[in-house]
C-alpha cells in the first residue's frame, strides 16, 4: 500500500485454504471449494481493470472474510459476491445449490453495490449509513461489503483519479463510519489510511515521511520498553505478549492537519500494547506499568469494566518513563482484541469455539475486587447470540422511518407510514404538484401506496397535472400537507370559493339552516372584518383550501344566525334533528359538549367499545373515534398540528356492536397452521374480513386477520383462543 503499510493486494484460493487450516473454526471445505469451482467457471476469463484474473478479487474478499473469523456461508458468498452481478449465473441458482443465506448475502451484497453511496451532504450520508443497516437483514451482507470494498481499494490504484477520488470519500462518509460502528477497528483504519492517501496525497506523505524517518528509532525505543514490561511482568513468555503499534495515519493526519497539533504533541502516535491471558491479569499489568512509569493524570481510562457501545475493551494509560518521554500503553485479553480488531465480526468467532475458553475461565480462582467486571464481561458473552447484538445496533437507528431511493440512487429519508405522495413532495414541491402517480420497485403503485426501507420509488409527473384535495387525507408528513394547502390557496382561487361556499353549506345544513345567497352574505359579514377579508369570496377561498377550519367557525356562525333569522326558522328545526339523533345511539359512543355530531370510526386502530378513545373532529365528516394510543394520534396532545380538534368522547354503557378488528397472529412457521387459525376463527362464529400469512426470514410467520368483534371482553376471549393454537407465540392487536 505504500512506504509505511505493505498489504498483500491479491491472495489466491491455495492461501485461503491456508488461512483456514490455520484457524481453530470448523468449516464446510467441500462446499466452499464447491463455491470457488462455481466462482472460477462464472468468471472464466475475465480480467480486473489491472489485467489481473477476475477471480483473484473474490478468493482475496474470502481471505479477508475467514480472516475475521467468518463463518463457511460468509465465505461462499464472498467468492460468489459477484458472480449474480456480473456473469450468467442467477440468484435462484445460486439459492438451490448453496441455501438461501448465501443466496441472501449475495443478493444483499449486490444490491448496495448498486446504489449511488457518494454524496455531498453530510444529512444524506448519515441516511445512506442508516440504511445499509436497515437493510441488511443479515448482518453478514455489510462484513461482506467492507471486505469487498476493501480488497477494491487495496487495488484501486490502476483506476482513473476521479473514481479514487469518489470511492474514497464514499469510505470515509459511509464504509469507514460503518465499520467503525461495528467496532471492526482494523478495517475501519485501513480504509481510511487507503482514502486518504486519494484524497489529500501531500498531507498523507508528510505523515507517512515522518513515520518512515522515526521508524529506527521508535523501533528501538519499543524494544527497550518491552524488555522493561517482560522483566518487570514477572510472567513466563507464553502469558504476555507485548508490541509496539502506530496510529493510523488518518487518525494522525486528523489531530495534526485538523486540530492544529505537531506529531510530537501526539502522545499517542504510537502505543504499546499488552496481551495477556485474563481480566485479573489485564489489572495486574496496569499496577506494573503504573509502578514501572508515572502515569499522566486523566489519561487511564477502564473500557474493561464498561465497554464502548461497539463492544470494545481494554485499558488505556498514559505515563512518562524516566527519559521524560509520554507513551500510551493498551491492556487486554486475547479475547478483548479480537472484538478490538474484528468487532462483530468477532462474535463468529465467538459462535464457532469460543464458549470453550470462557467454561475453563471459569474453572480458575478469580479475586474478589474482579468478579464484578468478570460478570459483566461473562453477561456479555452469555447472550453470545449475536443477534442480540445486532439488535442492539439496529436500536440505535430510529425504528420509525424508512428509506427509500430514487431510480437515480438517492435516498430519502420519511417517517414510517409515508405515501408516495409524501415522497414526492420532499423530493421538490413541485414535483409533488405535477404527481400523476408512481412506480415502487419499477410497478405502478396507487398513490396511497405506503413506501417501506430499501424500496427504489419513482415519481410520475406530468406538466399539466395538479394536486387533488383528498391527498390532504391521504399524506402523512405535515410537511407535504402545507405545501398542498399552499398550492390550493395559490393556484386554485375560483374553485377555493366554490369548494369553501359548498362546504360552508353543507355545515350549515347539518345545523338546519337554510338561507339564499343574500341572507348568507348578510349572515357572514361579521366575519369579514375580524379575518381582513374584503368580500365574502375571499372568506370562500380561505374555507375551501383550509387557511379557516370550518368546525372552528360554526359555533359562532350558529349563534349568530340565532340572534339574526331563528324566529321564522322554528319549526323546521325541530322535525330535521330527530334522524341525527337516532344516528348517535347506534354508535355507541358520546362526544362530550356536542349533541349532534356524526360519528365515524377510523379504519387506521378499529377501537373497540371499551378502549380508552379520543375524538377528532374532521373537515365535513364528523367526528372520527380513534383509539387513544393510535399512531395517528399524538402522545401528548399538544404536540398536534391543530390541538383543538381532539374532543373527549366515551363510551355509552353496555354497547354491543361489530367492530371490525385487525388482530397478528405470529408463530412459528409450519403447514396448516392458518387453516388452524381459520378454524378456531369460525368455530367462534366470527366473521372474517380478511386473512393472510407472511413468512418471515427467522422460521417465523405472521397471519393477519381482520375480523368482527363486539367488544374487549370478546376480543380477550379469540385473543385466548388463538394463542392456544399449537405453535402459535404471540397474538396482538394490530
Ligand atoms: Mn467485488
Amino acid at each position: 500500500m505504500g512506504k509505511y503499510n505493505n498489504t498483500v493486494q491479491y491472495q489466491t484460493f491455495d492461501d485461503l485454504l491456508e488461512i483456514m487450516r490455520n484457524s481453530s473454526n470448523n468449516y464446510d471445505v467441500k462446499k466452499i471449494q464447491k463455491a470457488y469451482s462455481l466462482a472460477v467457471e462464472a468468471h472464466g476469463d475475465q480480467k480486473r481493470v489491472s489485467g489481473i484474473p477476475y477471480i483473484l478479487h473474490p478468493t482475496s474478499v474470502a481471505c479477508i472474510v475467514a480472516g475475521f473469523g467468518m463463518d463457511s456461508d460468509s465465505i461462499i458468498s464472498s467468492l460468489l459476491h459477484d458472480v449474480v452481478e456480473d456473469t450468467a449465473y442467477s440468484l435462484e441458482f445460486i439459492r438451490k445449490e448453496f441455501g438461501k443465506d448465501v443466496a441472501n448475502i449475495v443478493d444483499g451484497v449486490t444490491k448496495i453495490s448498486k446504489i449511488k453511496l457518494y454524496s455531498r451532504e453530510e444529512q444524506q450520508a448519515e441516511n445512506i449509513r442508516k440504511m445499509l443497516i436497515a437493510m441488511s437483514n443479515d448482518i453478514r451482507v455489510i462484513i461482506v461489503k467492507l471486505a469487498d470494498r476493501l480488497h477494491n481499494m487495496r487495488t484501486i490504484e490502476c483506476m482513473p483519479e476521479q473514481k479514487r477520488r469518489d470511492k474514497s470519500r464514499e469510505n470515509m462518509e459511509v464504509f469507514a463510519p460503518i465499520a467503525h460502528r461495528l467496532g471492526m477497528k482494523a478495517v475501519k483504519d485501513e480504509l481510511e489510511d487507503l482514502s486518504l492517501k486519494y484524497l489529500d496525497p501531500i498531507g498523507y506523505a508528510e505523515i507517512e515521511d515522518t513515520l518512515v524517518l522515526q521508524e529506527n528509532e521508535r523501533d528501538r525505543f519499543i524494544e527497550r520498553k518491552k524488555k522493561e514490561i517482560l522483566k518487570a511482568s514477572k510472567l513466563p513468555s507464553g502469558k504476555i505478549t507485548v508490541y509496539g503499534r502506530v496510529k493510523s495515519i488518518n487518525s494522525i493526519y486528523r489531530k495534526t492537519f485538523l486540530r492544529g497539533k505537531t506529531i510530537d504533541e501526539i502522545y499517542d502516535v504510537f502505543a504499546l500494547r499488552i496481551l495477556v491471558d485474563d481480566i485479573k491479569e489485564c489489572y495486574n499489568m496496569l499496577g506494573v506499568i503504573h509502578d514501572l512509569y508515572t502515569p499522566i493524570p486523566n489519561r487511564f481510562k477502564d473500557y474493561i469494566s464498561t465497554p464502548k457501545p461497539n463492544m470494545y475493551q481494554s485499558l488505556h494509560t498514559t505515563v512518562i518513563d524516566s527519559d521524560g518521554i509520554p507513551f500510551e500503553v493498551q491492556i487486554r485479553t486475547w479475547e478483548m482484541h479480537q472484538t478490538a480488531e474484528n468487532g462483530i465480526a468477532a462474535h463468529w468467532r465467538y459462535k464457532l469455539g469460543f464458549t470453550r475458553i470462557v467454561n475453563n475461565k471459569k474453572a480458575r480462582e478469580l479475586d474478589e475486587n474482579i468478579n464484578r467486571i468478570k460478570d459483566t464481561l461473562r453477561a456479555q458473552i452469555d447472550t453470545d447470540d449475536s443477534t442480540d447484538i445486532i439488535r442492539n445496533i439496529r436500536n440505535d437507528f430510529d425504528q420509525n422511518e424508512v428509506y427509500v431511493f430514487s431510480p437515480k440512487g438517492d435516498v430519502f429519508n420519511l417517517p414510517n407510514g409515508s405515501t408516495v405522495i409524501d415522497l414526492a413532495y420532499l423530493i421538490h414541491t413541485e414535483v409533488g404538484n405535477h404527481m400523476v402517480g408512481a412506480k415502487v420497485d419499477h410497478r405502478i403503485v396507487p398513490i396511497d401506496y405506503k413506501l417501506k426501507t430499501g424500496e427504489i420509488c419513482e415519481i410520475l409527473t406530468k406538466k399539466d397535472s395538479q394536486p387533488r384535495r383528498d391527498w390532504l387525507d391521504i399524506c402523512k408528513t405535515s410537511s407535504a400537507r402545507s405545501k398542498i394547502r399552499q398550492w390550493f390557496k395559490r393556484e386554485k382561487r375560483d374553485d377555493n370559493i366554490i369548494e369553501g361556499k359548498t362546504m360552508l353549506e353543507r355545515e350549515l345544513k347539518r345545523s338546519n339552516i337554510s338561507l339564499n345567497d343574500e341572507e348568507l352574505e348578510q349572515l357572514l359579514h361579521f366575519m369579514l372584518k375580524k379575518n381582513k377579508f374584503n368580500t365574502v369570496e375571499d372568506l370562500y377561498a380561505s374555507i375551501g383550501y383550509g387557511g379557516i377550519q370550518l368546525w372552528k367557525i360554526m359555533p359562532r356562525i350558529r349563534e349568530e344566525y340565532n340572534t339574526k333569522f331563528k324566529e321564522n326558522e322554528e319549526e323546521t328545526t325541530v322535525i330535521q334533528t330527530a334522524p341525527a339523533r337516532r344516528k348517535r345511539a347506534t354508535t355507541g359512543v358520546i362526544v362530550d359538549g356536542m349533541d349532534d355530531c356524526m360519528i365515524k370510526f377510523s379504519k387506521c386502530c378499529n377501537p373497540l367499545p371499551g378502549d380508552p378513545i379520543i375524538g377528532y373532529i374532521t373537515r365535513g365528516f364528523g367526528v372520527s373515534i380513534h383509539k387513544r394510543n393510535c399512531p395517528n394520534v399524538p402522545k401528548n396532545l399538544k404536540d398536534a398540528e391543530e390541538p383543538e380538534r381532539y374532543v373527549k368522547v366515551r363510551w355509552e354503557k353496555g354497547v354491543k356492536d361489530n367492530f371490525r378488528s385487525t388482530l397478528e397472529v405470529i408463530c412459528s412457521d409450519r403447514t396448516g397452521l392458518l387453516a388452524d387459525v381459520t378454524v378456531a376463527l369460525s368455530a367462534m362464529r366470527i366473521f372474517i374480513h380478511s386473512l393472510n400469512s407472511r413468512q418471515l426470514s427467522d422460521g417465523k410467520a405472521i397471519i393477519t386477520a381482520t375480523i368482527d368483534i363486539s367488544d374487549r371482553e370478546h376480543l380477550d376471549l379469540v385473543v385466548n383462543r388463538l394463542t392456544s393454537i399449537k405453535d402459535v407465540i404471540e397474538v396482538k392487536r394490530f
